[in-house]
């Protein structure tokens, strides 16, 4: 008999401790947020130890993210009071199935070395598949194909399962076809890719019941956190391995299922007890994370829903501060106002570490860094690079950096055949050498290459227009305003068309920093002035010790918690998102308040909303209302800091601000109230006020380009 007295039942509640002792057969804990599902899990595991069940080797542990993976087995050793010896088989689905799949990679047509290739050359080799078949890559680009073939492995469809008549369009009826070749190469390369790692060790046993029956009788007990996000083809792969000791505990939230458009099944949820016959289904309801005010706000919300199972939830102690809701200028003002209280709070003595800010998209970001940077506040970005740091800034910069400076030559190296233009390996070894040889820069070598025969025709051709390219754009970088000059170069070289051909799931957020990167520009004189700054910021590198501000996305917050909840945009357009909003039914919007269910309930004592009235998206001015959510949250938990009319919020917003750069600011808010302003005599005259009133007036690029100027220099005085 298990003992019950032991130290890591201490605390637990009735419920909770149940799902810890019911060692035997099924368990689904189903619950909502903050009422320790993972806190279950964890002690479930330990208690399992602890008593001798099995060994860590006998033990699957799932979780959604390598961080928790780490966190869980660091909790476990704290809990059973010692080092737990390595837990090889707790990670993530495709870490577990990847460690599967090299042991037994002959039986799947394998060998154990075999890579696992990243989307990068996914495309690359769909790519190669769609023009050996003669198919439009412009009707059909590779990564659409890509993207469905990936939604295919996610219900574990492989080329043969797909049901007749889905494929029937796709890449001109060649779609299912492309698959089957797709995966033949993989083979012929020795590779697969992420969707394959279950795919194949499903069929793996599948098709070996020896190898299935090794592994029953290996785990004696499954475990998995977050299950209201696994696909289908996770959910498969589970069912085969569970069936052996039948001994299952799964922990989920149907109200925090946020990961539909990745394929996964709230339907799981339903399946287990009919997959698992006598399941027994226990649910939580005391929440030990937030205050009644945070927990009434988040379940007031999510009742709007109607696709949901439901549940009660309730909590103890103070009620506690009320959700506070508060309307700002801009985006620019939104900032600096989380960053004031920021900084509030943390002269109170609340630490940096207790602290995030999470937005829905990950361009809402760089604001809050740039703000952070300037005020010198520590921050960590979580789940992707800073802001400046990501992938596709760093190729914008690049084009920029050359037009700047054509001798840099590691910007040149960058973009030289980003998009691809068919200047591969040889074409770069060849400018290199020339290089070398010369003592001069890629650039002023290819210069020359390209006057020589040295070159295969395409290569010298690609190369050639190339640099007609950029001679251009520093013509053209001596007349535009240098917002404009990106936009064109980032439309004239292709860069921007690679990402609107992208139907991956990350490419709408690659091409809203895109947008964002220009609207960043906006605040400075030049071009210059722009890289320098960038520079600047990229320098100002974050130490690894000391606390620090988080920042990341809403579903990268998903299983954490936070003293102080930041909960910026809630906007409509933003949050929920214009795709959303755009599309018929309800299940996009049902999984956005999802997904603001989730940002809310990450705060134990206090959770601040904001939200702009104008905000830039899509590269304009937008007027921008408050988001639906705001109205579902029940009155009784808010604390709603009216909107400041616009003149308030205004006397602390910088009216000059990029007055004078790209023309769709001459019909932006900032510059009509500006002339509004101006014409109603609401700044103190002074002798640079009168003469550049007139200037306003007149509404034209030149005269607000010299505006911008003149107002720079009043600045100074
Ligand atoms: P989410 O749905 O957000 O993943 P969860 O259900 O997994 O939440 P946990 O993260 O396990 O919840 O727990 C939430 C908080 O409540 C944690 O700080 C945890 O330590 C605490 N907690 C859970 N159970 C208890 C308990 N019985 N007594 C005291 N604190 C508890
Ligand atoms: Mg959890």
């Amino acid at each position: 008999t298990p003992d019950t007295a032991a130290p890591y039942l201490a605390g637990l509640n009735e419920a909770q401790r149940e799902a810890v002792l019911m060692t035997d057969g099924a368990v689904l804990v189903l619950a909502g947020a903050g009422t320790g599902k993972t806190r279950v899990l964890t002690t479930r595991l330990a208690h399992i130890l602890a008593t001798g069940l099995a060994w860590p080797s006998q033990i699957l542990a799932v979780t959604f993210t390598n961080k928790a993976a780490r966190e869980m087995q660091e909790r476990i050793g704290a809990l059973v009071g010692g080092v737990v010896e390595g837990m090889p088989w707790l990670g993530t689905f495709h870490a577990i199935a990847a460690k599967i799949l090299r042991r037994h990679a002959e039986l799947a047509g394998l060998k154990s070395n075999f890579t696992i290739l990243d989307a990068d050359d996914q495309i690359r080799l769909i790519k190669q598949l769609l023009q050996a078949e003669g198919v439009d890559e412009k009707r059909w680009p590779a990564r659409m194909i890509h993207a469905q073939i990936d939604r295919w492995k996610n219900k574990g469809l492989g080329p043969d399962q797909v049901p007749g008549g889905e494929a029937h369009d796709l890449a001109g009826g060649k779609g299912l076809d492309i698959y089957r070749q797709y995966q033949e190469r993989l083979r012929v390369l020795n590779a697969v890719d992420f969707g394959d790692l279950l795919l194949l060790t499903t069929r793996l046993f599948q098709d070996h019941p020896d190898v299935l029956a090794d592994y029953h009788r290996k785990f004696r007990y499954v475990l998995v956190d977050e299950y209201q996000d696994t696909n289908t083809a996770q959910y498969l792969w589970l069912r085969l391995l569970a069936q052996g000791s039948k001994n299952i505990c799964c922990v989920g939230d149907d109200d925090q299922s946020i990961y539909g458009w990745r394929g996964a099944e709230v339907g799981n949820i339903l399946r287990f007890e009919s997959d698992f016959p006598g399941a027994k289904i226990i649910r939580l309801e005391r929440n030990y994370r937030s205050t009644p005010n945070i927990l009434g706000a988040a379940s007031g919300l999510i009742a709007t829903n109607e696709d949901r199972l439901g549940k009660t939830l309730w909590t103890e102690g103070d009620a506690g501060e009320k959700i506070r809701v508060r309307g700002l200028w801009d985006g620019e003002e939104e900032a600096r106002f989380v960053a004031e209280k920021i900084e509030t709070l943390h002269r109170q003595g609340q630490s940096l570490d207790t602290m995030a800010i999470l937005v829905r998209a990950s361009s809402q970001m760089r604001e809050f860094e740039e703000r952070f940077v300037t005020t010198a506040i520590p921050y960590r970005v979580i789940g992707g690079p800073r802001f400046y740091e990501r992938m596709e800034i760093r190729d914008a910069l690049a084009y920029l950096r050359v037009i700047q400076s054509p001798d840099d030559d590691l910007a040149f190296e960058r973009i030289v055949n980003k998009p691809k233009r068919g200047l591969g390996d040889a074409t770069l070894q060849a400018l290199h050498a020339a290089a070398r040889l010369e003592g001069v820069s890629l650039t002023a070598a290819a210069g020359a290459l390209v006057q020589t025969d040295e070159l295969k025709p395409r290569a010298r051709n690609a190369l050639a227009a190339l640099l007609d390219d950029f001679a251009r754009w520093r013509q053209a970088a001596e007349v535009l305003p240098h917002p404009e000059l990106t936009e064109t170069v980032l439309d004239e070289s292709g860069y921007t068309e690679m990402f609107q051909m992208d139907r991956s799931p990350e490419a709408p957020g690659r091409l809203d920093n895109l947008k964002e990167l220009v609207r960043a520009m906006e605040a400075f004189e030049n071009l210059g002035g722009f890289l320098e700054h960038v520079s600047l910021v990229m320098e100002n590198e974050q130490s690894a010790e000391g606390e620090k501000v988080s920042i990341m996305t809403l579903h990268g917050a998903k299983g954490l918690e936070f003293d102080t909840v930041f909960l910026p945009g809630w906007e409509e357009g933003l949050f929920p998102s214009q795709r959303t909003l755009d599309e018929s039914g309800l299940k996009g919007l049902e999984e956005e308040r999802r997904l603001a269910y989730v940002g809310i309930t990450r705060a134990k004592r206090r959770a601040i909303i904001t939200h702009a009235s104008n905000r830039r998206l899509y590269n304009q001015w937008q007027s921008a209302l408050p988001s639906r959510f705001l109205e579902e949250i029940p009155d009784a938990h808010v604390e709603k800091e009216s909107a400041p009319g616009l003149y308030a919020s205004y006397s602390t917003h910088d009216p000059f601000r990029g007055a004078g750069h790209a023309p769709s600011t001459y019909s932006s808010p900032g510059w009509a109230r500006l002339r509004e302003n101006v014409a109603q005599g609401r700044y103190a005259r002074s002798p640079v006020v009168d003469s550049v009133a007139e200037l306003v007036a007149t509404n034209d690029p030149a005269a607000a380009n010299a505006f911008a100027k003149g107002m720079r220099v009043f600045h100074q005085k």
